[in-house]
């Protein structure tokens, strides 16, 4: 079953208001196993709302309104939607005197705008809001449910958990939705679609969907059944080639980003981990710090900008600065194993290189471009080094350096340098 949802005000479409209504409603009506197919955000305006209201019940046949219920002129959702379903708006003589009453309590009285809140649309059920002024409304329609229900976040979800979701569940085919999330790195977004495309294309459900951040690659698989077995046992049977295609570039086979993957390897091995970072000023390190538990493996780490800062920190040679310059293999090697050395750690992470917007100048004369990095890692089995090119700018060169340094640890961990 699908649903739409509109939400209802004009300061929602001010860059200073977010509409989280809907998120919230998502997540709830997701797990009913009913899907969001659309929704949008309109204005205080009748005309447009009654307009948006009819075209998405011609689509969907569940519609959640939220917001627009307040007792001022500009609350217009329930004349809108009355408009919509050409009905009338009848006066409620019970909410206008729980509304009164409510005044009475607050020692306040009650405006007399505020009787615009006791007028229901004909046939709709009242959804009493405990927690404020709007009582909600859900009214059915030739097969179709609309739900409106009160903008403020605090009254709209105590009013659908307790009201729209029984309801709800009583309606909807049972329909379970189960997701997967497989994370990748090492390859490009269009790589990567081509390899498992052949195999992803084969099935309607589960949806596959693609998405790339950060040199990294999600892979969402979202299957839909009438029981969580069953859709538990589509997403194993999709996953499972996927998984063979991609080989050691999935490091996750359950969302977790790469940091707390390389945590769990420490974890495994007893290992501990310093990084010695230059071009990413201190990112590696806050990357592997904020995988919960990290104190047990990550030791600490080393921002050597300059040149004077790897000597007398790290120990790295004046001479392999003179003759190697500060971006090169040589002086990765030497960052990595001077964080290890001087830490304990068992291993040592480094990063060095031009994150731009200039060139560097080697030592040679020749200039290093923009995104050249140099990574090294300094561990039990000796030191290796790994040289990038990266393509953007200064911050996603900064962030791909990140993820190369934290994905060639794995791999080293793993045994597939
Ligand atoms: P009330 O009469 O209690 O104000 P209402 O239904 O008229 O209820 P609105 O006036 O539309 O609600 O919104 C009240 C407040 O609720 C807004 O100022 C905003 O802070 C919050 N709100 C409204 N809609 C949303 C939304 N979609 N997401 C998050 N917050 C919202």
């Amino acid at each position: 079953m699908n649903a739409e949802i509109i939400a209802v005000g004009s300061e929602m479409l001010t860059p200073d208001r977010v509409d989280t209504n809907s998120l919230y409603l998502t997540g709830e009506l997701n797990k009913l196993g009913v899907e969001v197919v659309s929704k949008s955000i309109v204005g205080d305006d009748r005309d447009r709302l009654a307009e948006a209201v009819a075209r998405a019940l011609r689509s969907s046949p569940v519609l959640i309104l939220s917001g627009g219920l307040g007792p001022t002129e500009d609350d217009v959702t329930r004349e809108a939607v009355a408009q919509a379903l050409d009905r009338k708006l009848v006066f409620d003589a019970a909410i206008g005197v729980a509304l009164e009453r409510r005044f009475a309590q607050l020692k306040r009285k009650m405006a007399e705008n505020n009787r615009r809140q006791a007028f229901v649309i004909e046939g709709a059920d009242v959804l009493p809001n405990d927690r404020g002024t709007a009582p909600g409304q859900w009214l059915e329609e030739s097969g179709s449910v609309v739900m409106l229900l009160p903008g403020p976040p605090y009254e709209l979800r105590a009013m659908f958990e307790r009201q729209c979701r029984p309801r709800l569940a009583r309606i909807v085919p049972p329909l379970a939705i189960r997701t997967c999330e497989m994370r990748a790195t090492g390859i490009t977004e269009s790589e990567l679609d081509q390899l498992i495309a052949p195999v992803y294309k084969k099935y309607d459900n589960p949806a596959t969907t693609i998405l790339a951040s950060d040199g990294t690659i999600q892979i969402h698989l979202r299957a839909r059944c009438s029981t969580v077995a069953e859709a538990d046992r589509l997403l194993a049977e999709l996953a499972g080639p996927i998984q063979l295609l991609l080989g050691d570039r999935m490091y996750s086979a359950n969302g977790d980003p790469l940091e707390v993957v390389v945590g769990e390897l420490l974890v495994k091995a007893h290992a501990t981990l310093a990084v010695a970072e230059s071009c990413t000023g201190g990112m590696l390190g806050e990357r592997i710090t904020s995988a919960a538990g990290s104190s047990r493996y990550f030791l600490g780490g080393f921002v050597t900008y300059q040149n004077e800062m790897k000597v007398e920190l790290l120990g790295v040679s004046p001479e392999t600065l003179e003759r190697f310059g500060p971006v090169s293999a040589e002086c990765a090697a030497a960052m990595a194993m001077g964080a290890a050395r001087r830490t304990g750690a068992a291993y040592g992470v480094s990063i060095t290189g031009a994150a731009g917007p200039d060139p560097v100048a080697a030592p040679g004369g020749q200039l290093l471009p923009v995104g050249t990095v140099y990574i090294g890692i300094a561990g039990p089995e000796g030191v290796r080094t790994a040289h990038r090119q990266f393509p953007g700018d200064r911050k996603r060169i900064r962030i791909f350096s990140t993820t190369q340094a934290l994905d060639l640890l794995r791999r080293l961990m793993l045994g597939k340098p």
